[in-house]
């Protein structure tokens, strides 16, 4: 075992793991989505099946977990017995901590008052809403199966349910859109008083329908100058208005409302993920599952677990990685818990370069901290591969 690995693993055992699951539904599907899903709602009773078959196989994999986050697909194509019977079998199963973050997505179609508080009664404390837009024509052009009124009657009925702690996710850099058309969303957003903001940029992955029509010419996404301001007037408008930036697409009220779960993912703590297509990582080894919901059903049916596939990592790669996802977030890398986890000194080689992005504004060293700065963030994918890791 290499000395990485071997810290690693004294790491992975002190950080709290956070559990995922894949509800892989939706009612139907969005032009740019990348993310699995199918339509076949008839699977859900075989699928939950599964699920159980699945907990069972991970029952000792992980010691506890102090987060929780349904996503997908939709999860709120589930009833409240569905939840009702997945929660109640994950607490027989799984150990978790008294505070335990419990995030449920939801599409705004598909909740009124009374599931919200349900939902609540259940135990779920943080509501994300997929509201990506509350311009109709945007929902349209995103084949969304929601309108703006939904978007609005869905977040006053989860507030009015008790939800304190609610994100909202929303995309811009749709084709014709312009920074105005954009700041509506945001000061509408904002003035729900909501606790998260998502705000991502639209991307167009070739396989999607959206992706196909845009290969064919029928529209094309706004540039990288309009793209980059796009992000600086989300920025500076969301901190303006109270929130903090804290990672390259997410915004908090505190941070005490940042995703705990999310989290996990940018820093290497262990994380188990259930369903299909759902990953997991533990130590240096990450793992996933088959993204198909045929193949998950029939793997557990025979007992087996439905993984695809697995990687080891390298120190290199753990060290990339890290550099990585350390850059997209507000706080940046701890220069000297970096060393000592990845046995890496990210200055002594790499002066000259610090000082060049110092230079630029893109960024700051400050407390231990290496930092993005607030154009650092918009360009942040790039930073990381500007370092030189020994
Ligand atoms: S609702 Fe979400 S997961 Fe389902 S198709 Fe649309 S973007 Fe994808």
């Amino acid at each position: 075992m290499t000395k990485i690995q071997n810290s690693k693993q004294q790491l992975n055992k002190s950080k709290t793991a956070g559990l995922y699951i894949h509800i892989p539904f939706c009612r139907s599907k969005c032009g740019y989505c990348d993310f699995y899903s199918v339509t076949s709602l008839h699977q859900i009773p075989d699928f939950l099946k599964a699920l159980e078959r699945e907990m069972e196989i991970y029952r000792r994999e992980m010691d506890r977990f102090d987060s929780l986050y349904l996503g997908g697909g939709t999860p709120s194509v589930l009833t409240i017995r569905d939840f009702t019977n997945i929660l109640s079998q994950i607490d027989k199963i799984f150990s978790f901590a008294s505070d335990t973050e419990i995030t449920v997505e939801v599409n705004p179609a598909d909740v009124d008052r009374k599931y919200l508080e349900s939902l609540r009664q259940l135990g779920v404390n943080r509501l994300h809403i997929g509201v990506q837009s509350f311009d109709e024509e945007v929902l349209s052009f995103l084949e969304r199966r929601h309108s703006r009124s939904h978007a609005v009657l869905a977040i006053e009925s989860a507030q009015k349910a008790g939800f304190d702690n609610m994100g909202l996710d929303l995309i811009y850099g749709v084709p014709g859109q312009d920074r105005q058309s954009w700041l509506d969303n945001l000061s509408l957003a904002v003035s729900f008083d909501v606790a998260h903001l998502s705000c991502y940029q639209l991307t167009m992955e070739a396989r999607t329908p959206l992706g196909i029509r845009q290969q064919r010419g029928e529209f094309s996404l706004p540039g990288e100058e309009i793209q980059h301001e796009l992000f600086l007037t989300t920025s500076e408008t969301l901190e303006d208005a109270g929130y903090v930036h804290y990672e390259v697409s997410n915004f908090a009220k505190n941070l005490s409302a940042a995703s705990r779960h999310n989290q996990k993912y940018w820093n290497h703590t262990p994380y188990l993920g259930l369903g299909p297509a759902a990953h997991s990582f533990r130590d240096n080894r990450r793992w996933w599952n088959h993204r198909s919901v045929n193949q998950y059903i029939r793997d557990l049916g025979r007992g087996k677990a439905p993984v695809e596939g697995a990687e080891t990592l390298t120190d290199g790669q753990l060290q990339m990685e890290a550099l990585y996802l350390g850059l997209r977030t507000k706080k940046g890398i701890h220069l000297i818990d970096f060393s000592a986890r990845y046995q890496c000194d990210l200055l002594s080689e790499n002066g000259d370069i610090r000082a060049t992005l110092d230079k630029a504004g893109l960024v700051v060293i400050k407390d231990g901290y290496l930092s993005p700065t607030r154009t650092g963030f918009a360009v942040a994918d790039s930073l990381s591969q500007i370092w030189k890791l020994s």
